[in-house]
């Protein structure tokens, strides 16, 4: 393979520090960023990911300690490598993630992790300067694969909580034993929510969810995860109006239905479900919209994160607060890619058996695009 010659000189780096040249930099080494690697890799390309985290797929062992997916073994595997184990098993969090890690094995030296992306600088004649705590980069492609949980959202009336009751995000939430004694409301009536209400029953704390329900998968425990996966597959993806419609509310929403666990499960654990949404405390007590103020120990926001594209200056982000790309190809930035958004090209392109489909288009692009003959 000939090296790799950027479109422009670049200007040097501070102090003279060396710029390492690369046909394509991943920012992020979840499993959009390796996928995408993965389909370069196979096509002779030279590419290179950069992970801030110091391992590979700890995303997964840094999320609550009893999370199982709501996919299925048979459905998580990333291109190349099916995921281990029995098929219809879902897995633990931790078990994925794991399996990321033996996935960036595969990937040769095409790794850095304990680097983080600090800016992007597309250059005005092509190509991107790529400034890291680490050093500089120049490329001609870079591909944007951060995911979706850059900063976790809490609510406002979180500060007007008795500073007595415990507060976690879902991120900062491992497990039962940070809760205090006493009761607990969940806010936030998604997977995180539903999932961290029945671990709370489970444990003993009268438990309240509060927030509007998501909608959820029918069908009984075996034709559940086939049925979704369908349908998140070939129904519900751009080439249809239905899919189009459906990306557009659920991105507006900012919610998707529960998979693996419903209502039912909820109400059989001893929940208490309210569609009632949290908007205000009285006397220190949080208050939901319908007028109830709950004595409670504890709050578990599981009200979701916000995506940060912050170091791309470049990039257009529409009013829902995504990137304005085509097939992943940011508009109006050649050579800017994104892969892993929500929706991206359908339902599944944010999960990690349907992300390949989407990784392999954005590489497609790139070896189009790419000069230098493999
Ligand atoms: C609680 C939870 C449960 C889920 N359950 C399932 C499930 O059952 N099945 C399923 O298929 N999907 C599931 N998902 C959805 C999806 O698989 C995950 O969100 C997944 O982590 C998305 O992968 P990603 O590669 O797009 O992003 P991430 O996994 O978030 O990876 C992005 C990577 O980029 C790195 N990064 C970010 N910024 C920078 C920077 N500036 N410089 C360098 N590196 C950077 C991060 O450290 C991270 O490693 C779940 C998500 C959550 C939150």
């Amino acid at each position: 393979m000939t090296s790799f010659q950027p479109q422009t000189p670049l200007p040097p780096a501070p102090g003279g520090a060396p710029v390492h040249r690369v046909e394509t930099v991943i920012v992020g080494g979840g499993q959009a960023g390796l996928a995408t690697a993965h389909w370069l890799a196979d096509a002779g390309r030279d590419c290179l990911v950069l992970e801030e985290r110091d391992r590979i797929g700890s995303q997964w062992h840094e999320r609550y300690d009893s999370l199982r997916l709501f996919t299925p073994a048979r459905v998580n595997g990333l291109p190349g490598l099916p995921f281990p184990g029995p098929p219809d098993v879902f897995p633990t969090g931790g078990a994925l993630g794991d399996y990321l890690e033996e996935y960036g094995g595969t990937l040769g030296g095409r790794i850095r992790t304990g680097v983080r992306v600090l800016w992007v600088n597309a250059l005005p004649a092509g190509g991107f300067g790529i400034v890291t705590d680490a050093g500089e980069y120049a490329a001609e492609n870079v591909v944007v694969a951060t995911g979706s949980e850059a900063v976790p959202k809490v609510p406002d009336v979180a500060a007007e909580l008795d500073p007595g009751i415990r507060q976690l995000h879902s991120s900062q939430y491992r497990n039962a034993a940070q809760l205090l004694p006493g009761p607990v409301l969940v806010v936030g009536a998604g997977t995180s929510g539903a999932d961290l209400a029945i671990e709370a029953v489970g444990a003993g704390h009268e438990t309240w969810l509060s927030g509007r329900h998501p909608g959820e998968i029918p069908g009984n425990e075996r034709v559940r995860a086939p049925l979704f996966w369908f349908v998140a597959n070939h129904v519900l993806t751009l080439k249809n109006p239905l899919g189009r419609r459906a990306r557009a509310a659920m991105r507006a929403a900012g919610r998707a239905p529960l998979v693996r666990t419903r209502r039912a499960d909820l109400d059989a654990a001893g929940v208490h479900r309210t569609q009632a949404r949290t908007v205000g405390a009285v006397g220190g007590k949080p208050e939901l919209d319908d007028g109830t103020v709950l004595d409670v120990a504890n709050v578990l926001w599981c009200t979701g994160y916000r995506r940060d594209y912050s170091f791309v200056p470049t990039v257009r982000l529409d009013a829902d607060g995504y990137p304005i790309e085509n097939g992943g190809a940011a508009a109006g930035v050649p050579g800017l890619f994104f892969v892993g958004l929500f929706f991206q090209s359908a339902f599944s392109s944010h999960l990690v058996g349907g992300v390949g489909r989407d990784a392999k288009a954005v590489a497609d692009q790139i070896c189009a695009r790419s000069r230098q003959p493999v």
